[in-house]
């Protein structure tokens, strides 16, 4: 299968870690074209992917904007959609992975007559997109010959602002399981020792900073714990969110949070920083698509709290295999953290039953067997050789691929 990836994004964030894993399982046929240079594509060169940098500058519209600024991007888009229509020839289908890039996949298929697939990262609801928005990504999805979407959350509302149910399959991320061993050079104490930490119990949060990503939560959260319990915040403001980043600094000063909080900006080495950390928080006030971090953290072996909506409500069995708290609720989330601070053992127990769930529901090598296969059926009208698919339009694996 040659496929050709298109992903607007220069910066690493959840959907392109998500679409790196998937160009290494296909790396001798594919080609991952971006909008602008940056990270991203800098991270494909590493992993010896093929990669191209359609244009220098970004792209004007966004999530939220109106009709004016639509027809202002569709003039900068022409360009992007010549070349993908011309570099398409040599590949069996286009396959998006963002919303522009979608829009640029959807008009460049009509003209080369190569099917579209569209990878939905997002929930397609009032709350994340305009109006505008979400008519255009539903019109241009709605020529994909396939949709895959992260969870049932993001399936659901794509179904409802139109998306065509029959072509949408869930598939979560899948994770490389050998990842956090292999990648493991440090002891937990030198981690925790290299970031100041000895015997405090210490919250990770892992995560883009974006006020719908919730860390202010957590910080006002951290305030009503016992004062042993500190916090690492991991990422950066990757799309433009400075604000939102300096108004975290200063709501750690007004809360005297100095000596507990540290901001360790955006890092490559996720599952060494989990395993050092005592707990892992998801604050998203919002529904999330999906989570990654939701599942790092189980497969570090690490207890995990979530906010209570979208993907993380199919991710964690609360009791079982971690903590659902309500979005934007910090005493909620305090009594949660509070809890698994006094209560290790319990804590190790759902921490290590998570890992063990996580484990077989989100194995790298079979999520990308599960996309190839849908790509053959969808594309090449080839036999799958392992899928069957659920009435919710979720692609399973066959019992024989788990033995
Ligand atoms: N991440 C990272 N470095 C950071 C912060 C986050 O590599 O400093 C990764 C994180 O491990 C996860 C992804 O970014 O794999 C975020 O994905 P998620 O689904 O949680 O959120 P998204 O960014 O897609 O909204």
């Amino acid at each position: 299968m040659k496929i050709l990836f298109l992903d607007q994004s220069s910066q690493l964030g959840g959907a392109e870690l998500c679409l790196l894993d998937l160009a290494q399982y296909y790396r001798k046929s594919c080609l991952v074209c971006t909008f602008s240079a940056g990270p991203f594509p800098q991270r494909l060169i590493q992993e010896n992917i093929a990669v191209e940098v359609l244009a220098q500058k970004s792209l004007q519209f966004q999530k939220q904007s109106g009709i004016a600024q639509a027809a202002k991007s569709l003039g900068q888009l022409w360009p992007l959609i010549w070349q993908v229509s011309r570099l398409s020839a040599q590949y069996d289908c286009i396959y998006a992975n963002t919303q522009k890039a979608l829009v640029v996949g959807a008009i460049a298929s009509l003209l080369s007559r190569k099917p579209l697939v569209y990878h939905l990262h997002d929930i397609l609801s009032a709350e994340h997109f305009s109006a505008l928005s979400r008519r255009i990504i539903v019109t241009c999805a709605n020529q994909a010959v396939l949709v895959i979407a992260n969870s049932q959350a993001s399936r659901s509302a794509f179904v409802s602002a139109g998306g065509r149910a029959a072509r949408v399959q869930v598939v979560y991320n899948g994770f490389d399981l050998d990842a956090a061993p292999r990648r493991a050079k440090r002891s937990r104490s030198q981690i925790r020792s290299n970031l100041g930490f000895t015997d405090q119990f210490v919250v990770g949060h892992f995560s883009r900073l974006s006020s719908w990503k919730g860390q202010h939560v957590l910080l006002d959260a951290l305030k009503l714990c016992p004062p042993q319990v500190c916090a690492v915040l991991v990422g950066d403001a990757l799309f433009g969110e400075k604000d939102y980043a300096m108004q975290l600094q200063q709501q750690v000063k007004d809360l005297e949070l100095d000596n507990r909080v540290k901001f360790l900006g955006f890092r490559s080495d996720i599952p060494e920083l989990m395993s050092a950390c005592d707990l892992i928080t998801h604050t998203s006030t919002v529904s999330e698509p999906f989570g990654r971090v939701i599942v790092e953290g189980m497969l570090s072996d690490r207890p995990v709290v979530a906010a209570a909506a979208g993907g993380a409500l199919e991710i964690i069995e609360p009791g079982q295999t971690g903590w659902l708290s309500s979005p934007g609720d910090s005493a909620k989330l305090a009594e949660i953290i509070t809890l698994v601070y006094r209560n290790p053992e319990l804590a190790s127990a759902i921490a290590k039953q998570a890992q063990a769930v996580a484990k077989e529901r989100f194995n790298l090598s079979v999520i990308n067997a599960q996309i190839d296969d849908l790509l053959k059926v969808s594309i090449s009208h080839q036999p799958p050789s392992s899928l069957h698919h659920n009435n919710n339009g979720s692609a399973c694996e066959d019992e024989s691929r788990r033995q």
